[in-house]
């Protein structure tokens, strides 16, 4: 597999953020190879690359910083980049935060696939793992073991009726991206939201963006839901974003995670990409 961008540039009109509710257009350029992917504040004349020594930790989203400008909740956008095999793009907005959409990675992947992909001349580079890499905090596990592929198997542990304990196993390649996690809705609980408002966040937040567990145990709007599994499906979806801050490279191992999030993906790729560099090689994808 080579490098790859998008063939067209193509505009994403009208999304609000998150946590911000400022809205901006997303606009996507094609770019050259090596370039990875880069996030450009027009309103600021700022570029910032997303990668792990451009990321800030953050408990709900992630976020990228470059000379005091920041962009915050790149991870699903992130995320369909890796899913879809994109290494090498621009992508402009005017605003702090990428807009939600619709909670999952579904706009931003069927925006991409209309624009079209282009394949570039050189090799894809990935991250081939030669040791296990483990990183733990309080109940937070997160380790990868060497693999031939890209493998994710996800536990999360909520104290809530509709969820608890439950394990997800997805194997990461452009089909199963396409069809088992590209629409995996983010989810948010009642009882945080008042909370998260006075904090001035989760400002674009509803119940057709969002996933919403209630107080009693159950899920308030069934509806916006495609899979029962689906919290669980979008903890892979937000670590596939994450783990892509390691220089836009795919990682080839098997990732186990139980309980982590923005911040601890975080730490983990920090951990194996600069305390580890005898446990991976980078190579060509074939
Ligand atoms: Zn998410």
């Amino acid at each position: 597999m080579n490098q790859t961008t998008i063939k067209n540039s193509i505009i994403l009109k009208g999304g609000v953020g998150l946590h911000s509710g400022e809205k901006t257009d997303l606009f996507f350029f094609p770019a050259e190879e090596d370039h990875g992917i880069v996030f450009f504040r027009g309103d600021k004349k700022v570029k910032i690359p997303a990668n792990y020594k451009y990321a800030k930790p953050s408990a709900l989203c992630t976020t990228i910083e470059n000379k005091g400008v920041e962009v915050t909740t790149i991870e699903h956008l992130l995320s369909v980049c890796n899913g879809l095999g994109i290494d090498n793009m621009l992508i402009e907005l005017h605003g702090v935060e990428v807009p939600i959409m619709d909670g999952s990675g579904h706009e931003f992947y069927s925006a991409l696939q209309s624009a079209g992909l282009r394949q570039l001349s050189s090799p894809r580079k990935v991250i081939e793992i030669l040791e296990t890499v483990m990183y733990q905090e309080n109940e937070i596990t997160i380790f990868v073991s060497p693999s031939d592929r890209s493998n994710f198997t996800f536990s999360i542990d909520f104290d809530h009726k509709q969820i608890g304990q439950q394990e997800v196993n997805f194997q990461l390649n452009e089909r199963n991206y396409a069809e088992k996690i590209a629409k995996a809705k983010t989810f948010g609980f009642r009882k945080d939201y008042e909370k998260l408002l006075k904090q001035g966040l989760a400002k674009g937040a509803n119940n057709k963006n969002a996933i919403i567990l209630d107080d009693e145990g159950n899920i308030e709007n069934m509806e916006a839901m495609t899979w029962l599994n689906e919290p669980n499906l979008h903890k892979i979806l937000d670590q596939i974003g994450d783990f892509y801050l390691a220089n836009n490279y795919r990682i080839i191992g098997d990732v186990f995670s139980h309980k982590s999030g923005h911040s601890s993906h975080l730490a983990f790729i920090r951990k194996l990409m600069d305390e580890c560099t005898d446990k991976y090689v980078i190579v060509a994808d074939t």
